[in-house]
């Protein structure tokens, strides 16, 4: 198999029988070169050294000393960014959880491996490597061209910032309830750079107030004018962690909506959950007051993080959204059902309304809708429109 010839992979495993055994069938299928290490120290050195050079690591996740997650952390912080299979003996749970861990720590996982290695399972595995990577790659290059904190002042000052609405309907009569309001920013050369792209450097320049008081703003001015056509429609808008550092907020918050003629039980606040906990009193503190203001308090990308139950049950949720990984893999993926699930039957336990993020297709809604979701967002039913076009949606054009 020509393809495979490229493929240099660096083989990770205490088991030295395993590393013989697996670079055997390697080299059958044509491996070109292969590095064996049997500790995560060892795969950590060859990585630092090599890590532009391999184009695949096979890592077993159960070892003595380092495991498998601990050197998964350490090679995301050296910034690995060739392939990943994980494989272990133990069972599929684990090692699926352990797929989870790599993709949230920005790894490239393409695949899991279940002992004992087979040469089709391997063949398998090998032939997705050459269709990923060039997308992988090109993806990479544009996207980590970095915006700097110079460009986003500049769009600041410029007022160049603007936000695109996606539609929330409920699932019991297919209406639009909402929408959520997504930054978006046009840049002259690059078309829309995404949020993903420019948060985090707002975030780590201390931007972050003045940037989510400038989209609070403009969402609650447009939700204002569709009000005002007789549209009974709610605006969730994201917040970040970093906002919840000042008493005040939910006072200049209030004043922006009263400015506006626009009632605080019309908006909504979405807070990312895995964010949560770092000052769980201050949270406490502001996410209440927000509450008793008026405002809804969305749970966003449920799932994703790690205090699920105990979140909840300190902070007044009033929706939780369901992380669209946990939506899209559903329909194929019996525990990412049951992630769902629970998620569904904890968020009914705390009485709040249940979103599935990202659904994509009708399997997807359906499914959404078996398992008890209220309401629905996503491509399949809309992307994030300019809000001349969300405009034009059925049931709300005049
Ligand atoms: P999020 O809050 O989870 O927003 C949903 C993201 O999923 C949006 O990406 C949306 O375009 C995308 N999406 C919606 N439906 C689908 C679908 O069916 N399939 C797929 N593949 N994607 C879908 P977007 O707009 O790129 O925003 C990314 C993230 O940036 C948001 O994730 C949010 O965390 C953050 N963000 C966006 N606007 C703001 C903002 O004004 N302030 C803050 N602090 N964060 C923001
Ligand atoms: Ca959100
Ligand atoms: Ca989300």
């Amino acid at each position: 198999m020509n393809t495979q010839k490229k493929n240099r992979v660096l083989l990770l495993d205490d088991d030295q029988f395993m590393l013989e055994y697996v670079s055997e069938l390697l080299r059958e299928l044509g491996v070109h070169k292969i590095w064996v290490a049997q500790d995560g120290a060892t795969g950590l050195a060859v990585i630092k050294d090599m890590k532009r050079d391999i184009d695949l690591l096979i890592c077993d996740i159960e070892m003595p000393g380092m495991d498998g997650i601990e050197f998964l952390r350490n090679i995301a912080v050296q910034g690995y960014s060739g392939n990943i299979v994980l494989f272990s003996g133990l069972d599929r749970q684990l090692l699926k959880a352990a797929e989870r861990f790599a993709k949230a720590s920005g790894l490239c996982v393409t695949g899991t491996l279940s002992k004992p290695v087979t040469l089709n399972a391997l063949t398998a595995i090998l032939m997705e490597i050459p269709q990923r990577q060039p997308a992988v790659k090109v993806k990479r290059s544009e996207d980590n061209a970095l915006v700097s904190v110079k460009e986003v002042k500049n769009a600041l000052s410029n007022d160049d910032f603007c936000v695109f609405y996606q539609p929330k309907v409920a699932i019991r009569n297919s209406r639009i309830t909402g929408f959520e309001c997504l930054a978006r920013w046009p840049h002259k050369k690059r078309g829309f750079i995404s949020p993903d792209k420019f948060i985090p450097v707002v975030e780590e320049y201390d931007l972050i107030d003045q940037f989510t008081l400038m989209i609070f703003r403009k969402s609650v001015q447009q939700l204002a004018q569709w009000l005002n056509m007789g549209f009974d429609l709610k605006a969730a808008v994201n917040l970040s962690m970093e906002n919840l550092n000042r008493h005040d907020l939910p006072e200049v918050f209030e004043e922006v909506t009263r400015a506006a003629h626009v009632p605080a039980n019309k908006i909504i606040l979405e807070i990312t959950e895995s964010k949560i906990g770092k000052d769980i009193a201050l949270c406490l503190d502001i996410l209440t007051r927000f509450r008793l203001k008026g405002f809804g308090l969305a749970i966003d990308d449920f799932g994703t993080g790690y205090a699920s139950m105990e979140t909840l049950n300190n902070l007044p949720f009033t929706e939780l959204k369901i992380d669209r990984t946990f939506v899209n893999a559903a329909v194929s993926d019996s525990s990412s059902r049951a992630i769902v699930e629970s998620s569904v039957n904890l968020g009914k336990e705390f009485g709040l309304n249940i979103v599935a993020e990202g659904v994509e297709n009708q399997a997807e809604w359906d499914l959404v809708a078996k398992l008890g979701c209220t309401e629905v967002q996503g491509y399949f039913i809309s992307k994030p429109l300019p809000h001349d076009e969300f405009s034009q949606l059925n049931g709300l054009s005049t």
